[in-house]
């Protein structure tokens, strides 16, 4: 079992702080939803775990299996079995995105263990099936001209073929008509396993419909003002975040 540890997390991009303190632990075999209004800090949340080098840890840590990796860099996090699918995908012209995944399932293996051709080829066949994607899709650069409902397919299969220990996924439903929203779902569904872990980052409940949560949080203003179960999502649903802030007594604007 592995466990990432978020402990006092604040983060700022360009000398404003945006996370004002973020304590998160999640566990392998779990799935966390973070909900919050738009310009709450989700984002950066995702790109401070991931090591984005715009984002600055001003204070706390972020421990994986016990290690540190707050100052470690994106590649370094991605061996150790971090994978963020962000809410906008770059374009990679150059490198398709067959050689993307393999280079990046092999970076994490052995010299030993590399993933040979016949067998990436195999996996990679059957989990664009899974995803209902079309085999040239594969051929294509990375992210270049997909439109966006292909681009969080593409970062589903993505997490499909390397497996990672933790994924986190920001926005990952935005854009999608409901059948995209099933096909992604179905993905991740079949990817639920007591060695993988998500944080599922969202504004919307309609993905939850799909997926259901371990546990919910909804983040405000830079910080994590309430968690619960699956429930709290629905509830979410029935009140807007308005409804929350004000049990909460919260002073803060929000634009739903
Ligand atoms: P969310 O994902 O919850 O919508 P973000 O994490 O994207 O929120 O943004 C949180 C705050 O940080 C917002 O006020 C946003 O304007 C600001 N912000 C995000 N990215 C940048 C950036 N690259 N430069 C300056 N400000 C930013
Ligand atoms: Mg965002």
């Amino acid at each position: 079992m592995s466990t990432i540890e978020i402990i006092d997390l604040h983060v700022s991009i360009e000398e404003k702080e945006i996370l004002k303190g973020v304590n998160l632990v999640i566990h392998s075999g779990e799935i966390h939803a973070i909900m919050g209004p738009n310009g709450t800090g989700k984002s950066t949340l995702s790109q401070a775990i991931m090591g984005h080098p715009s984002y600055t840890v001003t204070q706390g840590q972020i421990l994986l299996d016990g290690e540190d990796v707050t100052e470690m860099a994106v590649d370094e996090r991605a061996r150790a079995g971090l994978f963020l699918a962000m809410q906008y995908p770059s374009e990679i012209t150059g490198v398709t995105n067959a050689e993307f995944m393999r280079a990046a399932i092999n970076s994490r293996l052995d010299d030993d263990h590399k993933m040979s051709v016949m067998n990436f080829i195999r996996k990679l066949d059957k989990n664009m099936e899974v995803l209902n994607m079309p085999e040239e899709m594969a051929e294509r650069y990375l992210n270049e001209g997909f439109s966006g409902g292909e681009k969080k397919r593409n970062e589903i299969l993505q997490l499909m073929m390397i497996e990672p220990k933790f994924a986190i996924l920001d926005e990952i439903d935005s854009g999608l008509d409901i059948d995209a929203l099933q096909v992604v779902s179905t993905g991740l569904n079949s990817m639920r396993s007591d060695d993988f872990g998500v944080l599922i980052i969202t504004h919307y409940q309609r993905l939850l419909n799909y997926i259901e949560p371990t546990f919910v949080h909804i983040m405000m203003d830079g910080a994590i003002v309430k968690s619960g179960d699956a429930s709290l999502s629905k509830r979410l649903e029935a009140e807007g975040y308005r409804g929350i802030r004000d049990e909460l007594g919260l002073d803060i604007e929000i634009d739903e």
